[in-house]
């Protein structure tokens, strides 16, 4: 069956890269000024766009707040994202459909309870958020900003993807479904010691070594050693090397760290 399923699948994706294409002059202008594909060489980049074909095809962009969504902005967001799945496939973003593009940050309200049961509603301005099972939300301003400079450790599509890849196993908590012959204890040993040590220094005031978002939570502090991982792994390996290699066992990229 996981072989018919498979066929299938090789079946679909080769209509889809048939019969909607991405325009060549659009991949070429996008991809030609995102640094974070430098890396990458000509059977990877062949192989990068046939998964930004198949995203685009399977997932609903839609703008907020009047902003005009084009085939550009969508292959930047879409390129990036199949980044991460490069070496783990496409199927790693089933079972959710849409990406909403907001022009800038954009307020959102949780209810958190506190410690004696009140329920507070919170606003917070946010560059992204991505739903367990829901849409991924972007400030168009955010994924610009990242995607055509390098800013060390700060790429908004990269981090809200990473979630993605966390919640696969139904709950987002630093800990994605690991590939056979990873083991869970390495993982979680070396996510746990590097995030305390980056809780300790601040809570203490200290400067810490990578963007102390990522002491929010577990789940924050996978999303942004990915960012790391990507944009900037020198310092990610030097100051979190226990991490980036379960980073590099997990997203399998070609290049030795
Ligand atoms: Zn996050």
């Amino acid at each position: 069956m996981r072989s018919l399923n498979n066929s299938l699948q090789r079946w679909r994706m080769r209509r889809v890269i048939k019969y909607h294409p991405i325009p060549h002059n659009i991949w070429q202008s996008v991809t030609r000024r995102l640094p974070v594909l430098k890396g990458l060489d000509a059977v990877q980049m062949a192989h990068l766009r046939e998964m930004t074909t198949w995203f685009l095809n399977r997932k609903m962009f839609s703008g907020a707040q009047g902003v005009e969504v084009t085939t550009s902005m969508k292959v930047v967001v879409a390129v990036q994202a199949c980044l991460l799945i490069l070496n783990l496939g496409v199927e790693c973003f089933d079972g959710w459909v849409e990406v909403i593009l907001y022009p800038g940050a954009f307020r959102v309200h949780h209810e958190q309870t506190d410690a004696i049961g009140l329920v507070h509603n919170e606003a917070s301005d946010l560059s992204g958020e991505s739903w367990l099972c829901g849409p991924v939300i972007l400030s168009w301003d955010n994924v610009e900003r990242d995607a055509y400079a390098v800013h060390a450790g700060h790429n908004v599509v990269l981090h809200e993807f990473a979630h993605k890849l966390d919640g696969l196993n139904g709950v987002m908590n630093g800990m994605p479904p690991l590939h056979r012959g990873m083991s869970r204890k390495r993982w979680a040993d070396a996510m746990s010691d590097t995030y305390e040590k980056l809780c300790r220094h601040v809570a203490a005031g200290k400067s810490t070594f990578i963007n102390p978002y990522a002491a929010t939570s577990p789940a924050e502090f996978f999303a942004v050693v990915t960012e790391y991982f990507f944009t900037a792994p020198d310092i990610l390996k030097k100051h979190c090397p226990n991490v980036c290699k379960q980073l590099a066992l997990f997203y399998r990229p070609v290049a030795t760290l």
